[in-house]
């Protein structure tokens, strides 16, 4: 079986977290503050400028926190996971969801800009770059789980927005042992509170803070696959050119500041083809199904129709090209 998404963790991880037990200090610590550092360095922010939490919906809670989002308008995607949406919800502030622009997995901004939402949060959908540089009237909180390593102009995605968030769930394109998020911003002041909405324990003064730490454990995992990151985002772009040089209609950007979280198709009835594929030992997803949708089907046409034609193929380090292959004419057969 070719699995749709495979995780790759190796030694160097298990040494990581067995020293951390070893060490008898196991929640938020040293690594974790050190982790931190490392990704603020990886994303060319100075250090201090990224704070590690549970996972990327504390990440965005946190984010809407620290700006009082509550009771404000809050612009999102329909075609996401639910996760913006309940950020939003803990936070209590309004979801204005907004439609896909023709034809991309990411959000319209020129719906975005006609709207009057207070803050927007903008996901960067399968590694894609959205262009959000010149949005001047609305604070975003850029969404980098899916874009990990991407940039827009010479900066990184998470650096464009008021904030942006990371996920280091799983099946993104690092993990710090199954969950994980990371907060950061240019903008120290809110960073600092952030972080400060984060140290709940033995705190003299009675404003509510929030759990929402990354252990000591999971961020020595964090740091050896941050070490590891370019490799695998050197193997995904790979297994991407693979796909592409075969002929087949992949969603991608005309630059190439992209990451390859995900290598989707362009095709009629994807159900049927997910199934044939399945037949023969091969998983794909449809990325976000039609019920999956934040919203009424009939008010999001072009989201709507992404839902109706896409398929989304395996990608991941540990895909070998014999099995990038196999895929390629499986999929040729399965869409005849
Ligand atoms: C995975 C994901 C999230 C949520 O991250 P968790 O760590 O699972 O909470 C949010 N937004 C997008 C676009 C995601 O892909």
């Amino acid at each position: 079986m070719i699995e749709h998404n495979k995780i790759t963790l190796g030694k160097q991880e298990q040494q990581a977290v067995s020293k951390v037990l070893d060490s008898g200090y196991i929640a938020q610590g040293k690594e974790v503050e050190k982790f931190e550092n490392e990704f603020s360095d990886f994303l060319g922010l100075p250090e201090q400028h990224a704070v590690a939490l549970s996972s990327g919906t504390s990440a965005l809670f946190m984010s809407l926190w620290s700006l009082k989002a509550k009771h404000k308008s809050i612009a999102m995607p329909v075609y996401v996971c639910s996760s913006l949406r309940n950020a939003v919800a803990m936070v209590q502030a309004n979801e204005l969801l907004l439609d896909n622009a023709i034809d991309s997995p990411n959000i319209s901004l020129n719906q975005l800009k006609k709207s009057n939402a207070d803050f927007a949060i903008i996901p960067h959908m399968f590694g894609l770059p959205n262009q959000i540089q010149n949005i001047n009237n609305i604070d975003i909180i850029e969404d980098c789980a899916q874009s990990l390593g991407a940039s827009i102009g010479n900066e990184k995605t998470g650096l464009i927005g008021k904030a942006g968030i990371f996920s280091f769930y799983a099946t993104k394109l690092m993990t710090s042992g199954g969950q994980g998020g990371m907060f950061v911003s240019k903008d120290k002041n809110l960073v600092d509170k952030v972080r400060d909405y984060r140290e709940f324990d033995y705190r003299r003064d009675k404003k509510e803070r929030f759990n929402f730490q990354m252990t000591d454990i999971q961020a020595s995992i964090g740091r050896v696959q941050l070490r590891k990151l370019p490799s695998f985002l050197e193997r995904r772009k790979e297994i991407f050119a693979l796909y592409k040089e075969s002929g087949l209609d992949l969603i991608s950007s005309e630059n190439n500041s992209s990451v390859y979280y995900r290598a989707v198709i362009r095709i009629n009835d994807p159900a049927r083809v997910k199934d044939k594929l399945l037949k023969q030992s091969i998983k794909t997803i449809i990325p976000i199904e039609d019920w999956e949708l934040l919203g009424d089907v009939d008010n999001f046409k072009n989201a709507y129709n992404l839902t109706q034609t896409t398929l989304s193929l395996p990608i991941y380090p540990l895909l070998t090209n014999k099995e990038v292959k196999s895929i390629i004419n499986q999929v040729g057969e399965a869409i005849q």
